[in-house]
């Protein structure tokens, strides 16, 4: 998951509040005009108007459900209409009873935090318009208890905020973590595990970098232990594999950082030497033969004669006709360079000579 799914993923979220908002609204609304506190100036404007306004809103949340309506302009809008209602309802009161402004006040506490929980800035927008306005109604006659009505919520809120926060905070070094990680075990699935080499994978990929960074003149090697199979019958498996890590390093040290080297089969190797003159990728297929060779891995494959493991090398240009067709022509050189005795290399042009 991205940073962007994440946002909209909260998005989402702040979306089913406002939903949760609109209905609560619709609610108390109907429930004002139904039943209300004091029967004088049951039904006003207002009152009307939230009811509509919080409707219409809902139900354009619930068919486009693409469109995102602005949380913080909605219930600045209906804290204020709220407001008005308040302030008629208010002088239409005979009494000197403060009962409506106090629960009125509670009221819109009341929706303000339960759908606005984990959204201070919404919240305060919606109950400020209302609080400041029965404040000043009131005034200050009930000052501690609309304080109080007001500080509980507040705080409330507050501290949920923080803890939201920190949570949010949380799950995203959290999700951080997984992508690095995923990152990692990618690199991974790139790697041959014995060698530390690329995979055919790993070749692929870095192959798309190289070509992608534009033309120039490389070079591919296939390589491939000579004998190996008289040396594993000779010296076991896992001697066999020990043979293999040293020859796959002395490979790696023999090259250059940007020439890509990949354990293409069991005891098959290739490299791709890039931007590289024809000349010179031949020394460099020399020097790697040499490392290999200088190894001095002891191979008595027939009793009578003494000798190292080797390899043999088969050469051949990355031309336009594809990496394919590279691996084609430097299999045949290797092949060649197998049947005139091993432990050399070949190119594929010595086989066009030919
Ligand atoms: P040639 O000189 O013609 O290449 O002869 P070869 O014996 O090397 O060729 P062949 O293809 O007949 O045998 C390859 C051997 O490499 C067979 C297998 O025992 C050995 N091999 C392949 N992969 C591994 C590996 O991961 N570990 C070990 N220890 N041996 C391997
Ligand atoms: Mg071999
Ligand atoms: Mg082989």
């Amino acid at each position: 998951m991205s940073a962007k799914n994440w946002r909209a993923l909260n998005k989402g979220k702040h979306q089913l509040s406002l939903r949760l908002f609109l209905l609560l609204n619709a609610i108390s609304a109907c429930f004002s005009m139904v039943s209300p506190i004091y029967h004088t100036a049951a039904i006003t404007v207002p009152v009307v108007l939230v009811l509509l306004l919080s409707t219409a809103f809902l139900i354009w949340q619930l068919v486009d459900k693409q469109r995102l309506i602005n949380i913080n302009s909605v219930s600045f809008l209906l804290g204020v209409i709220w407001a008005w209602h308040v302030v008629i309802k208010n002088n239409a009161i005979p009494a000197t009873d403060a009962s409506f402004l106090i629960i009125a006040l509670l009221s819109i506490l009341f929706i303000g935090s339960i759908s606005f929980i984990n959204n201070l800035q919404a919240f305060i927008l919606h109950c400020l318009p209302v609080a400041l306005t029965i404040a000043w109604l009131d005034q200050g006659e009930h000052w501690p208890r609309v304080l109080y009505s007001i500080a509980l919520p507040a705080i409330g809120i507050t501290i949920q905020h923080i803890i939201q926060r920190r949570n949010d905070k949380f799950t995203q070094r959290l999700m951080n973590k997984l992508l690095e990680e995923k990152e990692t075990l990618n690199d991974l699935s790139m790697i041959d595990p014995l060698t530390g080499l690329y995979n055919r994978r790993g070749f692929q990929n870095r192959l798309e970098n190289v070509l992608a960074a534009g033309s120039g003149n490389h070079y591919v090697l296939l390589l491939d232990i000579d004998h190996f199979k008289a040396y594993n019958d000779n010296y076991g498996h896992s001697m066999g594999d020990q043979a293999l890590i040293r020859v796959s390093a002395a490979i790696r040290d023999a090259v250059r950082s940007r020439d890509i080297v990949t354990r293409y089969g069991g005891e098959e190797f290739m490299v791709l030497l890039t931007n590289i003159d024809a000349d010179v990728a031949l020394q460099t297929a020399e020097r790697i033969r040499q490392r290999v060779y200088d190894l001095k891995i002891l191979h008595l494959f027939n009793e009578q004669v003494a000798t190292n493991v080797t390899i043999s090398i088969g050469l051949s240009p990355l031309e336009d006709d594809g990496i394919d067709e590279a691996l084609r022509m430097a299999d045949q050189a290797l092949y060649r360079a197998k049947g005139q005795g091993r432990n050399n290399i070949l190119t594929s042009d010595s086989l066009q000579a030919a």
